[in-house]
């Protein structure tokens, strides 16, 4: 295996470090005090190809899963939040297309969400499912061309600022457990939608929003995917987005550890610097090797993925280990700056706060024990 990142996407890389510098980096702080991420920003990654689709040949194409990571990484180093509304939008709303559009779906969303000027999230945690996705109570009725759908989507990344949602619903109420469920792109400017943003204290400034949709007519042309599909077609989602999640996720360990590093070559203490107690020399020292450790196994699910092979072993202990790694860094780091890291503006405060959230996101971290434990058994045995 080559372990080299092609040229091509080094470059790609240092343009976007320079846009996320330029553009994000100055901006953060008004953007954290007001929650909010504009939309421009969207629209301004999508013009420099950085929403997971490109054109090429007129056509569009999936960014190569470790470019996406990559891309995703970097962003995650320098705001979590961010990044997972980009992952919102790209790798659950616009992925749901990607996997399950018809033509005449793709070819009337996909240009605009890839240009971030049409944004699209996924609501499929409930009130009362969230890790049990096939236990969801929404329900969608058939009528005359087409459907009525009701329910609540309880936490859903970008639903306030997003135009479209893609939302799971029970079709088939008498049908057995795996397909009941459909899968419908709704345009969140219909009657009927209401959205309510929920304040809360990780993945700022990205939105988590309750979406109550009462009565809302929904065309049959907005069925995405196959009728009685939708819970094979929303895990397949998370099982993609897996890998996007794992790579803002070590993104987040990375930004912690960095900014614990830098702090604790200047900071002195009984007449050291930090760094200079062996007890950090060791701490640095462990937690690189995760941070190097978790980037591999990273890599070689974005490989197994390219290669069409079965990704969802390597994706599942990805995110698991992101997540432990993250957890751990963060709360490291933000020790090491001492009563500062409590204060909200902090930048520090960030880091352990997100690590938390991203342990919710695409299963928790019992649900990534699971499937880890289940893929390992339909092996035969190569360990
Ligand atoms: C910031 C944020 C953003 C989110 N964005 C979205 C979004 O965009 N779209 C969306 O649809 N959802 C979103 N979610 C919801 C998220 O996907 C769910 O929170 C997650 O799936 C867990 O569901 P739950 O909260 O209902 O917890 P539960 O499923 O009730 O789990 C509670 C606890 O029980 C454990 N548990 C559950 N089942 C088992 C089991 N079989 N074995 C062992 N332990 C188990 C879990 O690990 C957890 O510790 C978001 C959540 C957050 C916090």
């Amino acid at each position: 295996m080559d372990f080299r990142i092609p040229a091509e996407i080094i470059e790609e890389l240092a343009s976007y470090k320079d846009f996320v510098s330029n553009r994000l980096t100055p901006n953060l702080g008004g953007w954290y005090a007001q929650k909010q991420i504009p939309r421009e920003f969207f629209v301004e990654l999508g013009a420099n190809g950085w929403l997971g689709l490109q054109s090429r040949d007129q056509e569009l194409r999936e960014h190569n899963p470790l470019k996406a990571a990559l891309l995703m990484e970097h962003l995650g180093t320098v705001s979590p939040g961010v990044g997972v509304a980009v992952l919102a939008h790209v790798s659950l709303g616009t992925q749901a297309i990607i996997l399950f559009g018809n033509d005449t779906q793709k070819e009337l969303y996909l240009p605009f969400a890839a240009r971030g000027e049409t944004l699209i999230c996924l609501g499929n945690t409930e009130p009362g499912a969230g890790s049990d996705v096939a236990s969801i109570a929404a329900t969608a009725t058939k009528v005359e061309g087409g459907w009525i759908l009701k329910g609540v989507k309880s936490f859903v990344t970008n639903g306030y600022i997003s135009d479209l949602a893609v939302v799971t619903a029970v079709s088939d109420p008498e049908a057995g457990r795996s397909s009941r469920i459909s899968m419908f792109l709704v345009d969140l400017g219909s009657k009927g939608i209401s959205r309510t943003k929920l304040h809360k204290e990780v993945w700022i400034p990205s939105d988590l929003t309750r979406i109550k949709l009462e009565e809302v007519f929904v065309p049959d042309a907005n069925l995405l995917g196959r009728r009685g599909r939708g819970l094979q077609q929303v895990l397949e989602i998370f099982t993609n987005s897996r890998i996007t999640i794992a790579a803002l996720t070590l993104g987040t360990a990375e930004g912690g550890f960095r900014k614990g590093v830098e702090h604790a070559r200047k900071r002195q203490a009984f007449g050291n610097r930090l760094i200079e107690f062996q007890a950090k020399s060791f701490e640095i020292a462990d937690f690189y090797s995760k941070i190097e450790s978790i980037r591999m196994l990273l890599w070689k699910t974005c490989w197994e993925k390219e290669q069409g092979m079965d990704f969802r072993l390597g994706a599942s202990i990805a995110k698991y280990l992101s997540v432990e790694a993250a957890r751990a860094i963060g709360l490291w780091a933000a020790d090491l700056f001492g009563a500062a890291s409590v204060i909200y503006e902090h930048p520090i405060h960030k880091y352990p706060m997100d690590a938390w959230a991203s342990s919710l996101g695409e299963g928790t971290q019992d649900i990534q024990k699971l499937i880890i434990f289940r893929e390992l058994m339909k092996q035969d045995m190569p360990w």
